[in-house]
């Protein structure tokens, strides 16, 4: 499958609808050093802190306050317009791209609302919470079931399928994201030897900006609809 606009988004796209970013200024996410909390070592030294931890970002999501933005409605209305064109690789894992409407995206880093079985290799869909005691609902195991997510020193869901992606596209985008996570923060060198045309939409220069043709620099909520009209129109 080819895609003319490969979309890369970051913590930075859900930030204006209420989720925290990856690094504060103090260098801790949501108060915790990442090694504390996302890693697969720290889960075994720690599993009930990784539980809540993660237990609470995903309760986060079903509160009222926490809505996709219009960045993420923009994307959908892009996807609307170039039908199956878009592809969006996203390194969030929260649900706020498809509650806006997108369809084709790939959640390398895994997905909140997903539990997977570390004894039969299923994934459950997953809104509540987890712990040494959940069951898995396909082998009937305890203390099995750890949150889907892809946590560093593991490898990122579906890296074949991206590389592809980026080598065929015409344009990469990259949305909110610091530029300091590998493999991600590598697909705008791989776009450009590819010969794709590079765009960078984010609040700070990132660890990444020399390398995109157009860098811009402003709220995802403004930049992405912006961005998405000039592509629309033809611009
Ligand atoms: P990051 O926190 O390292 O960087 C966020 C970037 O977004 C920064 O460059 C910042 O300048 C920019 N930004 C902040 N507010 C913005 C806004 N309103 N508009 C545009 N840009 C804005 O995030 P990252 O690069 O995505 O780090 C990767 C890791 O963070 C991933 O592994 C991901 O799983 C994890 N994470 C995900 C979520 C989520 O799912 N929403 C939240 C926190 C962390």
């Amino acid at each position: 499958m080819s895609y003319d606009y490969v979309i890369l988004t970051g913590a930075g796209i859900s930030a204006e609808s209420g989720i925290k970013t990856f690094r504060d200024a103090d260098g801790l996410w949501e108060g915790h050093r990442i090694e504390d909390v996302a890693t697969p070592e720290a889960f075994e030294a720690n599993p009930d802190l990784v539980y809540d931890f993660y237990n609470k970002r995903r309760s986060q999501l079903l509160s009222d306050e926490i809505k996709p933005n219009a960045a993420h409605m923009a994307l959908a209305e892009l996807e609307k317009g170039c039908s199956d064109k878009i592809l969006i690789v996203t390194q969030n894992v929260d649900n706020l791209h498809e509650r806006a409407g997108s369809k084709n995206i790939i959640h390398m880093h895994g997905e909140l609302q997903s539990a997977w079985c570390k004894s039969c290799d299923s994934r459950e869909v997953w809104t509540e919470s987890l712990d040494l005691l959940t069951e898995c609902p396909r082998c009937q195991k305890r203390g099995v079931m750890r949150p889907d997510i892809v946590w560093f020193g593991e490898m990122p869901y579906r890296m074949d399928e991206i590389d592809q992606a980026i080598k065929k596209c015409k344009t990469f985008v990259s949305i909110g994201t610091s530029g300091n996570v590998y493999p991600a923060a590598g697909f705008v060198r791989d776009a450009r030897i590819s010969g794709a045309h590079t765009v960078e939409l984010n609040l700070d220069e990132s660890q990444q900006s020399g390398a995109f043709v157009d860098a811009r620099l402003g709220k995802a909520s403004e930049l992405v609809p912006s961005w998405v009209t000039e592509v629309l129109s033809g611009i």
